[in-house]
């Protein structure tokens, strides 16, 4: 397949743009300056945007990249504070562990491991927890830690601790808040550098995944609790390494920094900077910051009484941002900046992944035994059974409401039958995740369409790909997963190229028509190599020209040996395509057979047509 001239006449129109890269190096370069150019007030505040944003980071991955809304970061913010503060200040340990205390690189380390199991127990529990209970979960366990600080004696309780001694840096202490910005801010840039580099790979789309349901993730091999657990751990470590540094700033802690009202901060600063995007971390910490800088000063003046009135216009603000600017600031900085957006590269060169062994012509892939299914009081399938094998296109068809997505997820194991049994290859997945049996070669695509609307078309169909890769979250956070990123990123443009959706590779797949969409979900599905396809209504939407070409893909890919089960309601597209179609009513199967016999089943016509 020829996929050299892809598309790149986007990129050539932006050429006099600067480039991310040069960007990053003049930003780079004004860094540097900073800390001799200003004066120390605002070197200090400064100190505490970077502090800000490298929690506000972890929480953009949490909350906005990954969905899951959290109001309790500052706890973890707390844990790694109390933990330097309490190792390194040189209390009596016992014996074995003497040589962590004092040592502020030590409690660093202690930190993120204690960080991190807190993290997983909590994670544990509170993940689980679905719409509203989730955020309410966050807020228990920030409350509680809060509370923790607050009261335990070997944490200075009320008091907390003082004295925390300086982070020494090759025998050399860091003593000025000069000398902590470039500190904090390596700390922001290894956090945006590896969080950016994160997004930007298989585990990063998976982790992208999860905003486009459960569903979808979990029938592209996504697992989708691990990928949870993942980014609450990564922002419990971001917030872990900010509270570190924090306490070594201010040599003491508290909990007043730890409380819920900063836990909702964070999340604001998230908000305003523009919640899906790494860079929006900076700007919302910084706004915050110096907007709170400001109105602290400013506003007990103006009213004349002594009190926390930011709080309020922080509020407002809220509201403002909300409905006004939902993707936050950042995007509308990035209008203002000529960047030029680098498309990705896609290498032919690359090694091909792996396929699976295809099942001969003719072999028996997916079988279902008197499935029956029941909400209720309602049979929603009634001991259906079929059978599909390599080499053939079977239609599901029947009047809405006959239980047709419902047998699809049986079959995909989306759901489980309350009786019966579902063979795929020869073995019994009855009662199997849908991850265990897409793993087994098994794809499909979904009546609603269910993709990542502000990813790209490649990116889509490359989430696909995913149980065939294996590089993992540290190997992508440092790079070292591009050899076998290029072979995923070949994979998915192979097949929106053999779909027909070249044209549209670097396109937002929001941006499609509906048909395309479906067109994208059928890629996305041939990307994990499957070797049965389910199709919910894949040319519902489509114009005739679309429904021909589909037709023609489904035709090549049965003469390759795929086995295609599809559902659809265009009797014209399935008689003049498919093998056998099945039909059901009202959760049975009222007959079976070749295309022209169908037409002509008297019980087919009086269901389906109404009695023609
Ligand atoms: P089709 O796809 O053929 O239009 P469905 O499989 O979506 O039909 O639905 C079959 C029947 O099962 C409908 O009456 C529907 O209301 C019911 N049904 C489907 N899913 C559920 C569910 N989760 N709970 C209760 N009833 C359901
Ligand atoms: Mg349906």
């Amino acid at each position: 397949m020829n996929i050299r001239n892809i598309n790149y006449a986007n990129a050539m129109r932006a050429v006099p743009r600067l480039s991310a890269g040069q960007i990053i190096v003049v930003f780079l370069g004004f860094m540097a300056l900073i800390p001799l150019l200003l004066p120390e007030f605002y070197v200090t505040l400064l100190n505490y945007v970077g502090l800000s944003a490298l929690v506000v980071i972890g929480v953009v991955l949490l909350t906005g990249v990954g969905g899951l809304t959290s109001f309790g970061q500052a706890a973890f913010v707390g844990l790694g504070a109390y933990t330097t503060a309490y190792l390194s200040t040189g209390r009596p340990l016992p014996l074995q562990l003497a040589f962590i205390s004092g040592s502020p690189w030590m409690a660093l380390v202690i930190g993120l491991v204690l960080t991190a199991v807190i993290a997983l127990i909590l994670g544990s529990v509170s993940l689980k927890l679905s719409g509203h209970y989730l955020p309410l979960g966050t807020m228990v366990w920030g409350i509680s830690l809060y509370f923790l600080f607050n009261n335990l004696e070997f944490l200075g309780a009320q008091v907390g601790i003082s004295d925390i001694p300086p982070i020494s840096i090759f025998g050399h202490d860091l003593l000025s808040n000069r000398e902590y910005f470039y500190l904090v801010w390596l700390f922001v840039m290894v956090a945006l550098f590896t969080t950016q580099n994160l997004l930007d790979s298989r585990e990063g789309r998976a982790i992208r995944s999860l905003k486009g349901g459960m569903v979808m993730a979990e029938a592209m091999g996504v697992n989708t609790t691990r990928a949870r657990m993942v980014i609450f751990i990564i922002a419990a470590l971001h917030a872990c390494a900010a509270g570190w540094l924090y306490a070594h700033l201010q040599h003491f802690v508290n909990a007043t920094p730890f409380g819920l009202h900063i836990g909702i901060e964070y999340l604001f600063m998230a908000v305003v900077g523009g919640a899906g995007q790494v860079w929006g971390a900076l700007i919302g910490a910084g706004v915050i910051t110096f907007l709170k800088q400001w109105l602290q000063g400013v506003l007990p003046d103006l009213l004349g009484s002594a009190g926390n009135y930011e709080v309020i216009v922080f509020g407002v603000m809220m509201v403002i941002v909300l409905q006004r600017a939902k993707d936050g600031i950042w995007p509308l900085i990035v209008g203002l900046v000529p960047v030029r957006v680098a498309l990705k590269k896609i290498d032919i060169d690359a090694l091909p992944l792996p396929e699976k062994l295809q099942a001969p012509i003719g072999e028996v892939i997916l079988e279902a035994r008197e499935v029956t299914r029941k909400f209720g009081g309602l049979v929603a399938n009634n001991k259906m059974s079929l059978q599909v094998s390599a080499g053939e296109i079977l239609a599901l068809v029947g009047p809405n409401g006959a239980g047709k997505s419902t047998m699809f997820n049986q079959l995909s194991g989306v759901d489980t039958p309350t009786s019966g049994q579902i063979l795929f290859r020869g073995k019994s997945v009855t009662g199997q995740s849908s991850r265990a049996i897409a793993k087994m070669g098994m794809s499909r695509t979904f009546q609603h369409v269910r993709l990542l609307p502000r990813m790209t078309v490649l990116e889509n169909v490359a989430i696909g790909a995913h149980m065939r890769g294996s590089k993992g979250v540290l190997s992508a956070a440092w790079r070292r997963d591009r050899n076998e990123e290029a072979r995923l990123l070949r994979e998915a443009a192979i097949h929106v190229e053999a779909v027909g959706l070249k044209e549209y590779m670097h396109e937002e797949a929001g941006n499609l028509a509906l048909g395309q969409q479906r067109i994208l979900e059928i890629a996305r599905a041939l990307c994990s190599d499957p070797c049965l396809l389910l199709l919910d209504e894949p040319a519902a939407g489509l114009r005739l020209k679309e429904k021909q070409a589909l037709a023609d893909l489904l035709r090549r890919l049965r003469s390759q040996g795929m086995a295609v089960l599809l559902v659809e309601h265009d009797m014209d597209f399935v008689m003049n395509l498919v093998d056998r179609v099945v039909v059901m009513e009202f959760g049975e199967k009222i007959a079976e057979g070749l295309p022209h016999e169908i037409q002509e089943n008297p019980a087919v016509l009086e269901a389906y047509l109404g009695g023609v």
